[in-house]
């Protein structure tokens, strides 16, 4: 039997989801970080390759008919071919070889899997973070996901980093005490807070790693803890100023719905009101879509799609 996957390549991981052509799910998988720019093209496309190995011998005796491949990192025009580059070299000489394939951002697929439709706005919130629309001409207009280093506004890693900071900062004393503290040192065996130096500081520390403080972040505001929640509600700020901007250069986009995916939204009602709230217009509370569908779903679709325009039934 015929199928097709969908792959969202994250910060984090990769997931792939494998369904045949009527749409049914056969199966999941996890693979490593599949953001050229979190690790680089080259380790990407290994990860991605070994992912696919895995659904391939899970799946014996079926025929994958097409990839589609939704990939943080990857945004410009000469991002995509640079990934198909390495991702056909790899592939070449497997099982995959001469298998349909089309990279997309992962704005795309979570757009997709998020409102069902290819036009529309999305916010993502996962250990990156962007903010993309689409118009029914296709037009694609973008705001943020610059990478941890150049913006990811309400991102994990911004999230995570706040945490640490703010920890720093209640040592300082410069803030009050914050049970983000207690979260932080037991999460690293330490005693101190001065002792984060030596594990922040390590070569080849990678943003995954400063994006999983951002749990405490979530778990202390749902318990109260006032500088937690001023993190969360900053950060949720900060990401919808950016759809403000967005729709302020272009008012057009004004009348399109927003969907919101990524495990910051997912786990955190403070940061999805907080953004609700922020990007409302007027007096009209904006109606954000919490996305019920993994973004992989939004990959798998697309790929059934290209699937069917090649022939396939
Ligand atoms: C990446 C974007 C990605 C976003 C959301 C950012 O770090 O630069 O390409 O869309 O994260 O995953």
């Amino acid at each position: 039997m015929d199928y097709v996957i969908g792959l969202d390549g994250g910060g984090t991981k990769t997931e792939a989801l494998a369904i045949d052509l009527s749409g049914a799910e056969l199966g999941t998988w996890t693979g490593g970080p599949g953001n050229p720019h979190a690790v680089t093209f080259a380790t990407a496309s290994a990860e991605l390759g070994r992912l696919l190995t895995t659904v391939k011998d899970a799946l014996p005796g079926r025929r994958c008919l097409a990839v589609c491949a939704g990939l943080a990192g990857v945004d410009t025009a000469e991002e995509r071919s640079t990934m198909e580059r390495y991702l056909t070299q790899t592939l070449t000489g497997s099982a995959y070889e001469g298998v349909s394939l089309l990279i997309k951002n992962d704005a795309e697929i979570a757009l997709k899997a998020a409102l069902g439709s290819s036009q529309g706005i999305i916010a993502i919130a996962g250990t990156g973070s962007i903010i993309y629309a689409f118009d029914s001409e296709g037009n694609k207009y973008r705001a943020g996901g610059w990478g941890h280093l150049l913006g990811d506004q309400g991102s994990g890693y911004d999230i995570g980093l706040s945490v640490l900071q703010t920890v720093m900062k209640s040592y300082d004393g410069v803030l009050p005490a914050t049970i983000l503290t207690e979260a932080v040192l037991q999460k690293h065996g330490i005693r101190d807070a001065s002792e984060l130096r030596g594990i922040v500081y390590q070569p080849g520390v990678q943003k995954a790693q400063i994006a999983e403080h951002a749990e405490f972040a979530v778990r202390a505001a749902a318990a109260g803890d006032k500088l937690a929640r001023q993190i969360i509600v900053r950060s949720a700020e900060d990401l919808a100023d950016l759809v403000v901007a967005l729709r302020n250069r272009h008012p057009e986009l004004d009348r399109l719905k927003i969907g919101a995916a990524g495990s910051i939204f997912a786990y955190c009602p403070l940061f999805y009101d907080t953004f609700r709230v922020s990007v409302s217009q007027e007096d009209d509370l904006s109606d954000v879509v919490l996305s019920g569908r993994r973004s992989s779903a939004g990959a798998a679709d697309y790929a059934r799609e290209l699937a069917a325009s090649q022939g396939a039934k």
